[in-house]
C-alpha cells in the first residue's frame, strides 16, 4: 500500500499520484498533510524548492473539498503565470479520479474571456495571480464568500513583486473564518509580517535548516575576466554536451541577448522572460519541458518555482541582486531525489559574493577552472562516441541504403572509416577550439584595496568618471568588439604614441569605444601620434574625455555582435554608467535612472522609460528594493 493512504489521502487520489510516480510522501509532505486535512489551522510551511510543497498543499485541499457544491471553495495565490500553470495541473493531475472536481487557472496576459468562462460554469479550486485575480474580482465575476482556505505559494516572490495590495484585496473578499496557508522556500522578514497580518497562531513546519541549499546539488563557480564570461559559458556548456540547463541573467534585456547571442553560435537555447507575450512564454515552456530547447535562458521572476524534471545545470551567468534569489535559482536542479550542479560565473571583485551565498545554503562552492579548448574538444569526442555505441538504430530505413554504403566504403578499413565519421563532428569542435587562450582569471585578482593604485589600473572599474591626479583621460573609438583586450590596448597605445607603459594610466574597455588615462602633459602627443592611424581601414578617434564621450552610450549598447558585445557589454565595469546599469539590474536606482535620462535623447528615453516601470517588476520590487551584497 502507499503511505499516502495512510496519511489520510483516499484512494482514488492515491491512484493518481502513485501513476506520477509518488510511492511515499516527501518530509514536507509527511508533516504538512496531517496537520491541514484536520482544517482548522493557519498554517506556515517553509521548504526547500524541490521537496514536494505543492502537493503537500494541493492534496488535503482535495480532500478538504465538498464537490457537491460547485462554488470557489479554495484559492491558491502564487506570483507567475508559468507557475499558476504548473500548480494549476498538478492539482488536475491529483485530481484526475475525482469527476465533479474542478480547478481553474487564473492568469494574466491569456483571455479574460475564457476565463470568466471556466469560472462560471463552477470551479471549486482557483489557482491565480494577484494582478487578474483582482481584476476578475473587481468584475465581480466571482464570489469568494465561501472561501474555506487560501494558499499563498511562494509568497515572498510575491511581495517582491509588489503584489501586496492586490493580496490584501483579494483576501479581503474571503470570509474572516477561512484558514491560510503560507508556502515558501525562505522567510524573509516581509513573509513573517504577512504570517502576522493575516493570521491567526498558524502552525509552523520549518524542514531542515532555514534557507538551507539541498543536498542533491553541487556548488561550483569560475572566476573569469568580465570580458570572458561569454565565452567561458559555452565552454562550460561545450564540456557538458548532456546538458539541459537553466542559465539566469538578472534583466530582460541580458536574458534575450544571451539567448539571441547563443542561437546565433548554435545552440539550443530560448529566452524566458516578462517582456515575452503569453504565447510566447508558453511556448518556450513547452519546449523546454519537451527537451526539444536545451538552455533555457531566464529570469529571476519568469523561472520561480518552474518544476521541470532532470534539470542538470543551473548557471547564474550574472548573480542575483539579493542572496535569497540564489537559494531559488539552484533549486531549478537537483529536485525529486536527482542531483544537480548550480554554477556561478564570476569575476574576481565577485568572490565575496560567493562567501555571503555559502554562508546562507550552509555549504562550501568548489572552485571549477573553465576547460580548457583542449579539454572540451576531448570531451564532445568521446561525447560523439558515446552516442554512436548508444544511438538506436532504424534498420527497416536503412537497410535500403546500406548496399550503396557499403560499396562507397568497401575499400576503407574499419579504423579509417570511424576516424572519418568521428571528424565529420569533431572538426567542428577542433577548428572553433583551435588556439583557444585559458579563460581562467588568476583568482588572486581579488585585491584587498580598491583605492586605486595605478598599478591595478582599470581592473576595479567603479570609480568616478574623473581621472587620477596628472592623469588625462581619453576617449578612444576602439573597444572590446574590435577584440581589443586591456593589455592589448595598453601596447596600441604605446606602439602608436611611443610613449611609456608607465604614462598610461587606467584603462576602461567598453564595447565599440574605451576609454584611458594617460600623463596630462602627453596628452598632445597622443592625440597628434594617433591622427593619421587608421585600424582596419577606419580612423582612430581619441578625443578628451568629457561630453563626447558620454553621448557614445547609446551606441555601446546597441554595438557590435556576438561574443564580444556580450562579454563587454554587459560587464566591464558598467556599474558605473547610467545607460549600462539599466540592463544589469532592470531598474536600478534612481540616481542611475537620472543618469540615463540625461544620457538619452527623446524618443529613446519614452521608450526607456516604459521599459523600465516592467523591468522593476521583473527585477523585484520597486518599493523595497533591496541587495544582500
Ligand atoms: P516545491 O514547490 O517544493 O518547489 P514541487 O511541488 O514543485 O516542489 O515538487 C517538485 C517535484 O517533485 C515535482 O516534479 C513533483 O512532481 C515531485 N514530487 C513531489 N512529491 C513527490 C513524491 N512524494 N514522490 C515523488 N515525487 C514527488
Ligand atoms: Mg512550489
Amino acid at each position: 500500500m502507499n503511505p499516502f493512504n495512510e496519511l489520510g489521502i483516499r484512494h482514488d487520489i492515491v491512484n493518481a499520484i502513485t501513476e506520477l510516480g509518488f510511492e511515499k510522501p516527501t518530509p514536507i509532505q509527511e508533516s504538512a498533510i496531517p496537520v491541514l486535512l484536520s482544517g482548522s489551522n493557519d498554517f506556515v510551511g517553509l521548504a526547500q524548492t524541490g521537496t514536494g510543497k505543492t502537493a503537500a498543499f494541493g492534496l488535503p485541499l482535495l480532500e478538504l473539498i465538498d464537490y457537491k457544491k460547485n462554488f470557489p471553495q479554495a484559492l491558491i495565490l502564487c506570483p507567475t503565470r508559468e507557475l499558476c500553470l504548473q500548480i494549476s495541473n498538478d492539482i488536475k493531475n491529483f485530481a484526475k479520479n475525482l469527476p465533479n472536481a474542478s480547478v481553474v487557472a487564473v492568469y494574466g496576459g491569456a483571455n479574460i474571456v475564457n476565463q470568466l468562462r471556466d469560472i462560471k460554469r463552477g470551479v471549486q479550486i482557483v489557482v491565480a495571480t494577484p494582478g487578474r485575480m483582482k481584476d476578475i474580482l473587481n468584475r465581480k465575476a466571482i464570489d469568494f464568500s465561501q472561501v474555506n482556505y487560501v494558499v499563498l505559494d511562494e509568497a515572498d516572490e510575491m511581495l517582491n513583486m509588489g503584489f501586496q495590495e492586490d493580496i490584501d484585496e483579494i483576501l479581503s473578499t474571503t470570509p474572516d473564518t477561512k484558514k491560510t496557508w503560507l508556502f515558501s522556500a525562505t522567510m524573509p522578514r516581509e513573509v513573517r509580517a504577512i504570517a502576522q497580518n493575516y493570521m491567526t497562531d498558524p502552525k509552523e513546519l520549518t524542514m531542515g535548516t532555514k534557507n538551507s541549499g539541498n543536498v542533491n546539488i553541487d556548488h561550483e563557480y569560475y572566476v573569469v575576466k568580465a570580458r570572458d564570461k561569454y565565452a567561458a559559458f559555452k565552454r562550460i556548456v561545450d564540456y557538458n554536451p548532456d546538458i539541459f540547463g537553466i542559465v539566469f541573467c538578472r534583466t530582460k534585456i541580458e536574458t534575450q541577448e544571451i539567448a539571441e547571442a547563443l542561437i546565433k553560435d548554435g545552440y539550443n537555447a530560448d529566452a524566458l522572460h516578462g517582456d515575452l507575450s503569453q504565447q510566447q512564454r508558453d511556448k518556450v515552456m513547452k519546449r523546454y519541458r519537451d527537451r526539444s530547447l536545451q538552455l533555457l535562458i531566464a529570469t529571476d521572476v519568469a523561472a520561480r518555482g518552474i518544476d521541470v524534471n532532470e534539470v542538470t545545470h543551473v548557471i547564474n551567468y550574472s548573480l542575483p541582486d539579493e542572496i535569497a534569489n540564489y537559494t531559488h535559482r539552484s533549486g531549478r536542479t537537483g529536485r525529486a531525489g536527482k542531483t544537480g550542479v548550480s554554477i556561478a560565473i564570476i569575476n574576481s571583485r565577485e568572490l565575496h559574493k560567493i562567501r555571503q551565498i555559502e554562508k546562507v545554503i550552509g555549504k562550501q562552492f568548489t572552485k571549477t577552472e573553465v576547460p580548457t579548448g583542449f579539454d572540451v574538444v576531448e570531451k564532445q569526442l568521446f561525447g560523439l562516441i558515446h552516442k554512436v555505441n548508444e544511438v538506436e538504430v532504424n534498420d527497416q530505413q536503412i537497410d535500403q541504403y546500406l548496399p550503396r554504403i557499403m560499396g562507397e566504403f568497401g575499400e576503407m578499413s574499419k579504423e579509417e572509416l570511424i576516424k572519418r565519421f568521428v571528424s565529420l563532428e569533431f572538426n567542428r569542435f577542433l577548428e572553433y577550439y583551435k588556439g583557444a587562450r585559458d579563460l581562467n582569471a588568476d583568482a588572486t585578482e581579488e585585491r584587498g584595496s580598491r583605492d586605486g593604485k595605478r598599478s591595478e589600473r582599470g581592473e576595479r572599474g567603479d570609480r568616478g568618471r574623473g581621472a587620477e591626479a596628472g592623469f588625462t583621460r581619453l576617449f578612444i573609438n576602439l573597444g572590446a568588439v574590435d577584440d581589443f583586450s586591456r593589455g592589448d590596448l595598453l601596447g596600441y597605445i604605446c606602439n602608436n604614441t611611443g610613449i611609456s607603459g608607465k604614462s598610461v594610466g587606467r584603462i576602461d574597455m567598453k564595447g565599440v569605444f574605451s576609454f584611458f588615462e594617460v600623463e596630462s602633459d602627453l596628452t598632445n602627443q597622443v592625440i597628434e601620434a594617433f591622427k593619421p592611424i587608421d585600424y582596419h581601414g577606419r580612423d582612430v578617434r581619441i578625443e578628451v574625455s568629457g561630453d563626447g564621450g558620454s553621448s557614445n552610450g547609446g551606441g555601446e549598447r546597441r554595438g557590435g555582435g556576438g561574443e564580444r558585445r556580450r562579454g563587454a557589454g554587459g560587464f566591464g565595469g558598467g556599474e558605473r554608467r547610467g545607460g549600462e546599469r539599466r540592463e544589469r539590474s532592470g531598474g536600478g536606482s534612481d540616481r542611475g535612472e537620472r543618469r540615463s535620462r540625461e544620457r538619452s535623447g527623446g524618443s529613446a528615453f519614452r521608450d526607456f522609460s516604459g521599459k523600465r516601470r516592467e523591468d522593476r517588476r521583473e527585477g523585484g520590487s520597486g518599493r523595497s528594493r533591496r541587495s544582500d551584497w
